[in-house]
């Protein structure tokens, strides 16, 4: 029998998943385990190689069945070479993680960044299917974002193409981002950024159900601001209506330079639904040059936390079924 499976791993600063994935982008197992970022690169290599032999336990599948494996790491890689160059989170610094897990695996590997792989994955079988041009953003703490032209994702001139994060949206009185720089995308409109906005709101406030969820549980979350919006609070309403006009506008302006067929947004604020996407439309159309946008949609992602994983394997996909570069 010839190998028919991929093995994905989406490694993040907390956990690490893993998956078998077949050959249209089907997820056939997963797992997932604690990142044991304090312990180190080779410990992290360590817990790899066991949840590989667990997910090889769990299914009918063993290493002769694998045609590759794909990662997609929070960092800045070499993505040619397979070098991380720099992973914050992960305290990593140079290391070539491509070559050490081909040592380890003896079976072709692929490398890139986390929101690449995620891009990648709503592209393959999630809510980008069949779309060759594509933009992927990921609203959680921080956000990623992944852009693919012609199918394959740019990686532009030193691989930093998609750190729409860092695009300043409030020039004047913007949060200060951990990139040292004030008014970010990310300070704007992520879940630390909407948590910000409410507990700035708390401040002056002497009742209501956002002052009532601060006192019961001393802080505010972004997940509880979405349900009181939800629920019709107008305050939390508002919160969301901002960060929705702020991303509509973002999103029109990339449009004008890419054209994409597609525009997937994921990440746990994109589980504010129609709240968050009706004031994002609207501002998103108000920017927009209806002819640029005709053949443009904006979608939530479909795949979830497992578009990283799929996405991974969909880079050994290309290069060792499709033999594209
Ligand atoms: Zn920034």
């Amino acid at each position: 029998m010839k190998p028919s499976v991929y093995i994905g791993i989406d490694l993040g600063g907390t956990s690490i998943k893993m998956g078998l994935v077949d050959q249209l982008g089907n997820i056939l197992h997963t797992l997932e385990s604690p990142t044991p970022v304090k312990a180190g690169y080779h410990q992290i290599l360590a817990v790899f190689s066991q949840m590989a032999e667990q997910l090889f336990r769990k299914s009918q599948y063993e290493w002769k069945d694998i045609i590759g494996v794909g990662a997609g790491v929070p960092a800045f890689l070499d993505q040619q070479k397979g070098i991380v160059v720099e992973a914050v989170n992960l305290g990593w610094d140079h290391v070539p993680l491509k070559a050490d897990l081909e040592r380890m695996w003896m079976v072709p590997i692929m490398v890139d960044n986390d929101a690449n792989a995620a891009a990648l994955g709503e592209m393959w079988s999630g809510a980008g299917k069949g779309a060759s041009h594509l933009i992927c953003l990921t609203l959680g703490t921080g956000i990623g974002g992944g852009v693919i032209i012609n199918g394959n994702i740019y990686h532009g001139a030193n691989g930093c193409a998609g750190e729409v994060g860092h695009i300043t949206v409030k020039p004047q009185g913007g949060r200060r981002c951990n990139c040292g720089r004030k008014g970010c995308l990310e300070t704007e409109t992520s879940a630390t950024a909407i948590v910000s906005d409410a507990l700035e709101q708390v401040k002056g406030m002497s009742t209501g159900p956002l002052k009532d969820e601060y006192d019961r549980t001393g802080t505010v979350s972004a997940k509880s601001v979405v349900q009181l919006a939800q629920q019709g609070d107008s305050i939390c309403l508002e919160i969301i209506t901002k960060v929705g006009c702020i991303l509509g506008n973002t999103l029109a302006q990339m449009c004008y330079l890419l054209n994409p067929e597609v525009i997937v947004i994921g990440g746990g604020v994109a589980h504010a639904g129609k709240i968050l996407f009706d004031p994002l439309t609207k501002a998103f159309n108000k920017a927009i040059l209806p002819r640029v946008a005709e053949n443009t949609s904006i979608v939530p992602a479909k795949l979830g936390n497992l578009a990283g994983l799929t996405g991974a394997a969909w880079l050994i996909h290309r290069k060792y079924t499709l033999n594209k570069p």
